[in-house]
C-alpha cells in the first residue's frame, strides 16, 4: 500500500512515468528503522521526512534545478509514508518520543433520516513500539479488492501499465 497508493496518484497525475516508477522505493525507506528497534521513530520524524527533503529541494531550486523533479518525488513519496502511518508516529522525535495520531472518521447513520457526523481524533500519545501490526489491514484488503476489480475491468490498459513498469524496471537494472 505504502508503494502502490502513492504511485497510482503520480501516473494519474501523468508524472513522468519512469521517474515516478523509480522513485517509488522511498516510499518504503521510513519503515527501515523497525530494524534499528525503534519503528516509527527515527526515520519517522519530521527531520527525516520534512527537513532533510525540504533543503534538498532548496539546493536543487537554486543549485541544481535539473534534481529538483527527482527532489519533489523524494518529499512526496517519504511524507506519503507517515500520511499513511497517522495511526500513531513519533513525528517529533528527539524532541519528544511521543507520538502523533491523527484519526478521522466519517460516521454515518440513519435514526431520524440521513446523517454524516464527522469526527477526528488527534494529539500525542505514549511512544509504543509496534511489535507486530496488521501487515494487510481490513480497509487495506477492501482497496486492493477495489484495484484488482479495477484492473479486472481496464485489464488492457492494467496490463500496458504493467508491462511499462516492467520495462522502466528492467532498464534500471541492467543499466546498473
Ligand atoms: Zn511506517
Amino acid at each position: 500500500m505504502h508503494i502502490l497508493l502513492p504511485l497510482l496518484v503520480l501516473l494519474a497525475l501523468r508524472v513522468d512515468t519512469r521517474k515516478a516508477v523509480l522513485f517509488a522505493p522511498l516510499a518504503l525507506l521510513p519503515d527501515l528503522d523497525a530494524v534499528l528497534g525503534y519503528h516509527r521513530m527515527i526515520l519517522h520524524s519530521f527531520i527525516p521526512v520534512v527537513v532533510l527533503p525540504m533543503a534538498f529541494i532548496v539546493y536543487s531550486k537554486y543549485k541544481r534545478p535539473e534534481w529538483l523533479m527527482s527532489a519533489l518525488l523524494v518529499q512526496y513519496y517519504l511524507a506519503s509514508h507517515i500520511v499513511l502511518d497517522l495511526a500513531g508516529v513519533a513525528f517529533f522525535w528527539p524532541f519528544t518520543t511521543e507520538m502523533l495520531y491523527f484519526q478521522p472518521e466519517l460516521r454515518f447513520n440513519l435514526i431520524g433520516g440521513i446523517n454524516f457526523e464527522w469526527h477526528f481524533r488527534m494529539g500525542l500519545t505514549a511512544y509504543k513500539p509496534m511489535v507486530d501490526t496488521d501487515f494487510i489491514a481490513q480497509s487495506t484488503f477492501a482497496v486492493l479488492l477495489l484495484l484488482v476489480l479495477a484492473a479486472v475491468v481496464y485489464r488492457h490498459e492494467a496490463k500496458s501499465a504493467v508491462l511499462r513498469v516492467w520495462a522502466i524496471v528492467r532498464s534500471a537494472v541492467l543499466r546498473n
